[in-house]
């Protein structure tokens, strides 16, 4: 038989003995690793009655981080949505106007910032590219949904919530080394 990527099979034409004609060795053979499997582990778990514990470095769906003052960090320089390699980010950038430094870190910030969640593959690129440490994944699963449209995840879903009691704790991903490895200008990671 000649494949496609052109090399050839040989096609064996040897003759079934007269237990392989009458298929019951090969069946009992199947129902006895069919019956090993019954008294294992189960690899599988009753979704969604049971939940799976993710790892705290898990990439689910991303956070915006606030600062310690509650300032937006993004300041929409779109190092996040040149590096998805899924086109997934947009965002449209806007200047901050006096009087609204308290809500937003940098002079500029993203006035839209939107993730298409159902084009993201949580590669975590966005968090790697992004200079101030203001996007993160997070263990959390995105919902599944039926509509298409809810799957366009703005600012409202995005950025963390003001009240320091409902912050998304991102510590397990923004570790002292990845900050210091962010600092090395060497790199071209940084550059
Ligand atoms: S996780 Fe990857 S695919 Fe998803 S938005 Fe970030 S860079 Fe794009
Ligand atoms: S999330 Fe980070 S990389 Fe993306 S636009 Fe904001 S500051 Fe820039």
């Amino acid at each position: 038989m000649q494949l496609i990527s052109g090399r050839s099979v040989v096609v064996s034409n040897k003759k079934m003995t007269f237990w392989e004609k009458i298929y019951l060795p090969a069946v009992l053979n199947g129902m006895r690793i069919t019956f090993s499997h019954l008294f294992r582990k189960k690899a599988t778990i009753r979704y969604p009655e049971v939940k799976r514990e993710f790892a705290e470095i898990y990439r689910g769906q991303h956070v915006l981080k606030r600062d310690e003052e509650g300032r937006e960090r993004c300041t929409a320089c779109g190092l996040c949505a040149v590096a998805c390699p899924a086109e997934a980010i947009t965002m449209i950038a806007a200047e901050r106007k006096p009087g609204e430094e308290s809500l937003y870190r940098e002079e500029k910030y993203a006035s839209v910032y939107e993730i298409n969640m159902l084009r993201c593959i949580f590669c975590g690129l966005c968090e790697e590219a992004c200079p101030k440490e203001a996007i993160f994944l997070t263990k959390r699963i995105v919902p599944s949904d039926f509509e298409r449209d809810g799957f366009i995840y703005g600012k409202d879903k995005l950025v963390e919530p003001l009240d320091p009691l409902k912050r998304i704790d991102v510590s397990k991903r923004e570790t002292k080394e990845v900050l210091e490895f962010k600092k090395d200008k060497s790199k071209r990671h940084n550059q």
